[in-house]
Formats: structure tokens, C-alpha cells, sequence
């Protein structure tokens, strides 16, 4: 195919930008923040942009925290954002449940960590598994035969640190043994960031996992998906076009604002370097990038 794909412009003048939109979506590890430090120049960033009537929106594929986790890790970073204005990929998957009314009287079989489950129960949905499955072994003597829950009508599958064979069997059965039973995913990211020393495997394996058992295709509600893009534009009545998403990733960030029509900033300061973005193999451009969100201050005194 030919398709041609204008190369992301440096960005030169961010109050152009700036003024082009009413809301930027921040996305978090690469952006806001680094593991637990703080991007530099983010909490003056912010405030000028909140003082220019600007709607801020937190996005993360992080699953492994609520909402309200987020909202405490902002509140120790000296951040000032509320937990109305993030959007974690555990909220999404509660969200999305919610928004097909998945029946209360139903289970979820989640493979993942706390944030997930604190999501589902403030959303008053009945789950199963989560951490208390991570220490659960399967011992194969003649005839056994292992059981699940037919009450599961839905499998959430987000990264999960205590991943094992238990939970990939009881996700298989409730998928492939219960009459309509869901499979949805928090993200794919293939790597993720847990230190800076190297990359380990992201929520895309533990989701690989059940997709090749299953051979099942899962629901994923976490970016690049449009469903929190959708979420969003509904919830605060924005217009897609008066978006800009910023994130430091191509294969979620960006694509997740492409996807929505929207504008989009590549940062630097997270996972994608010029030489990555540059190169002839990547097919996804942004409109803009730079090097991290405090340009906006820096380039403008310039
Ligand atoms: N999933 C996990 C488990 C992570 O640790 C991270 C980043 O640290 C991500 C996803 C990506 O997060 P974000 O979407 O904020 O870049
Ligand atoms: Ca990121």
C-alpha cells in the first residue's frame, strides 16, 4: 500500500496548539511521570494550562491501581487532580461492564491485580479470582477434574505480576464452557516500564496467554481502543477535534488520538526516542512532538 503519512512537525508554538483545543488527555508513565518520580516542569505545566480554562484529563494502560490509588499517587507527587480527571485502564474495564449493563447477578473471573478489583466492586459488580488465585496450584492426579464458576459471565484480563497456570485455566474454562461469557482486556501494551534498568512484559502476555487458549479475540477497553476516548467525550460533552492527546507512546498514545480524531503530541520523555519516531519502519506520526510537557512554558520564554 502507498499510504502516505505526513511526518510529525517539531513543535515551534505552543500556544497555537494550546488555543486550538479545550482539553488535553495526558497520558501518565512518560509523560506526568517516570515509575514514582515526578517529569520536571510538570506541576507548572499543568497550572498554566488550568489557568488558560484548559480541561486536563489523566489516561493511563496501568491497571494495576483504582482511580482512587491514582488519586492518592497525583496527591504525593504535589499534583492537583482530582479523581474525576483520571482514567485508569482498571476504571475502563468497571466502565465498560457498566455501560453493556452486564448483569449484577453475574461474576467477573478477573486475572489482575487490586485496581481492577477495587473498580468492579465500586461499580458493584461480584468478581472471583484477582491476587487471592496467585498462590492457587493445579495437581493433576488421575481424574481430576478441575471446576469453575458457570455464574461468570466475564473474564477481565490486566497485567497481573502473579500470573499462573491456575488462572489461565479457570479464564480458559469460564470463556470457552460458559454460553456468552465475555473477554475483555485492560490493554495489549507488549512492554512495559516497571523499572528503568530494561523492559518487562506488559498486560499484552497475560492477555496473549487467554487469547491463544481461548483462541478467542478479547474486547480491550484500554488505549489505543476507542472506548475511553467515547467515555470521555461523552462524560465532559467534548467535542473529539477540540482534543489533544499527549503521550510518549505510538502503538497506544497517539494511535488512541488518532483513533479519536484528535490532535496529537509526542513526548520524549518517556519510551520513544527521534531516532524511533524517525525511522522508516514506523508508520505512526503524530502531529507534533517535543521533548516533555514543560516545553510548553520554555518554548513560549524563548
Ligand atoms: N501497564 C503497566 C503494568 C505499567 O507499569 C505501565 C507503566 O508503568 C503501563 C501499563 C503504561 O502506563 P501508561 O499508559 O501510563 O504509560
Ligand atoms: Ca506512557
Amino acid at each position: 500500500s502507498s499510504r502516505i503519512v505526513a511526518a510529525a512537525e517539531q513543535l515551534k508554538d505552543p500556544d497555537q496548539l494550546i488555543d486550538s483545543v479545550e482539553t488535553f488527555i495526558f497520558d501518565c508513565d512518560g509523560v506526568i511521570w517516570k515509575g514514582d518520580k515526578l517529569i520536571d516542569g510538570v506541576p507548572e505545566t499543568l497550572d498554566m494550562l488550568r489557568s488558560k480554562g484548559k480541561r486536563l484529563v489523566f489516561v493511563t494502560n496501568n491497571s494495576t491501581k483504582s482511580r482512587k490509588q491514582y488519586g492518592k499517587k497525583f496527591e504525593t507527587l504535589g499534583l492537583n487532580v482530582s479523581e474525576e480527571e483520571i482514567f485508569a485502564s482498571s476504571f475502563a474495564a468497571a466502565a465498560y461492564l457498566k455501560s453493556i449493563d452486564f448483569p449484577k447477578d453475574k461474576k467477573i473471573y478477573v486475572v489482575g491485580e487490586e485496581g481492577i478489583l477495587k473498580e468492579l466492586d465500586l461499580a458493584g459488580f461480584q468478581y472471583i479470582g484477582g491476587p487471592e488465585d496467585g498462590d492457587k496450584k493445579i495437581e493433576l492426579k488421575p481424574g481430576f477434574l478441575m471446576e469453575h464458576d458457570e455464574d461468570v459471565g466475564a473474564v477481565v484480563v490486566g497485567f497481573d505480576r502473579y500470573f499462573n497456570y491456575y488462572k489461565i485455566q479457570y479464564a480458559t474454562l469460564c470463556i470457552r464452557e460458559n454460553p456468552g461469557c465475555l473477554f475483555i482486556a485492560t490493554n495489549r501494551d507488549a512492554v512495559t516500564h516497571l523499572t528503568d534498568a530494561q523492559e518487562w512484559a506488559g498486560g499484552g502476555s497475560m492477555v496473549g496467554a487467554v487469547r491463544g487458549s481461548t483462541q478467542r479475540e478479547p474486547h480491550v477497553v484500554g488505549k489505543p481502543s476507542t472506548f475511553m476516548m467515547d467515555y470521555l467525550a461523552k462524560e465532559f460533552h467534548i467535542s473529539k477535534s477540540q482534543i489533544c492527546m499527549v503521550g510518549d507512546r505510538l502503538d497506544t498514545d497517539i494511535l488512541f488520538g488518532q483513533n479519536g480524531g484528535c490532535k496529537t503530541l509526542l513526548v520524549l520523555s518517556g519510551v520513544t526516542s527521534l531516532p524511533m519516531l524517525q525511522s522508516p519502519d514506523n508508520t505512526i506520526q503524530p502531529d507534533f512532538y517535543t521533548n516533555k510537557i514543560s516545553d510548553f512554558l520554555s518554548l513560549k520564554a524563548a
